[in-house]
């Protein structure tokens, strides 16, 4: 039964779930948070660590290690769980991996009568997505994957600093697939309604077109500068994470770059890959369609073509 409570159920309580649940607790975004992770201890011991600063919070957020039962009155339930790579494993061998851990933890929520909805931030986030709307049978508009959701934000604040603006101004997106095939339809990012091209060309030469090549590459390889220095990404994730389910639990009709299913949008369908989504209570409301030029056209079908490739490895085990 659902209660008039903002509650949120996170699977996986590694780097990236537990910096969602920090990020959660310090917006104050909702009431309700569940830790569930395969290592219960674990979960056990995060509840306890989260719970002990909420003293100096200004939340009144009840946070428990739980159970799959508990997401039968989840409003949203998020996914972080996931096996990294063994050195050695290919990449079809992990996909299976994941996928079986994705049946353990989709069936047992399904079956709490969990009737909400779904983001997945487990990589490659495309596929999993993918995967969680095959095992769920959900409405597809209520699976959500993060998609390029913190690669918009990467981009934003690299080309806010360029242009000496603040990143809540610059309106400028990252579609296609989360990963190395992702790019930036230039032809419409702007600041504030103008187009970044124009300020370019108007700059009398303080700026230079050639440095958003630069930019884009600086987005779309942030993840393996972070990865090498630190071995994860998770801060950043965490905050795209919580900015998403704010939109879905504030039903706030907020475009984001998720992850979602398309069916003939940009000439695509059968796949979930990273595009500007309306959000809300309903999870998708709907997905924009920018007009694309012929060249960004050609790099979103290339896009496409990888994450279906990459889901095709492992369509056979549904
Ligand atoms: P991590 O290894 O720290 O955490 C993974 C957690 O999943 C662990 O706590 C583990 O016990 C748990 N887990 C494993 N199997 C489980 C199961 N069957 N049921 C429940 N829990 C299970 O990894 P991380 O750094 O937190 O990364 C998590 C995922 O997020 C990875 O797939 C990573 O690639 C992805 N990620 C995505 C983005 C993005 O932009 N979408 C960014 C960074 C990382």
């Amino acid at each position: 039964m659902k209660t008039d409570k903002r509650k949120v159920v996170l699977v996986g309580c590694g780097m990236v779930g537990m910096s969602f649940a920090y990020a959660m607790l310090n917006q104050n975004t909702c009431d309700e948070l569940v830790l569930i992770d395969v290592d219960k201890k674990r979960a056990i011991g995060e509840a306890l660590d989260l719970n002990h600063g909420l003293a100096f919070s200004n939340s009144h957020m009840r946070i428990w290690a739980g159970e799959y039962h508990d997401c039968s009155d989840a409003d949203v339930v998020v996914i972080c769980a996931g096996i990294p790579q063994k050195p050695g494993e290919s990449r079809r061998e992990l996909l299976k991996k994941n996928t079986e851990v994705f049946r353990s933890i989709i069936d047992p929520i399904t079956e709490s009568g969990f009737n909400g909805i779904f983001l997945v931030a487990s990589n490659p986030v495309d596929v999993m997505t993918h995967i969680t709307y095959r095992l769920s049978g959900f409405n597809p508009r209520r699976v959500i994957g993060s998609g390029t959701t913190l690669d918009s934000a990467r981009l934003r604040y690299m080309l806010g600093n360029y242009i000496h603006s603040d990143p809540r101004s610059v309106h400028a997106y990252v579609i296609g697939e989360h990963g190395d095939s992702e790019f930036i339809p230039w032809s419409h990012a702007m600041l504030a309604t103008k187009p970044i091209l124009d300020i370019i060309d108007e700059s009398n030469g303080l700026l230079d077109k050639s440095e958003l090549g630069k930019i884009e590459e600086d987005v779309r390889t942030a993840a393996y500068k972070i990865i090498e220095a630190k071995r994860a990404t998770y801060y950043g994730i965490g905050m795209a994470l919580t900015r998403i389910v704010k939109a879905i639990l504030g039903d706030e009709n907020s475009v984001l770059t998720v992850s979602a299913n398309l069916k003939g949008e940009y000439g695509q369908s059968g796949l979930y890959i990273g595009v500007p989504c309306v959000i809300n209570k309903n999870g998708i409301q709907r997905i924009l369609e920018f007009n694309l030029t012929e060249e960004e056209k050609l790099k979103f079908e290339e896009s496409c073509k990888i994450v279906k490739e990459n889901f095709g490895e492992i369509a056979d085990e549904f």
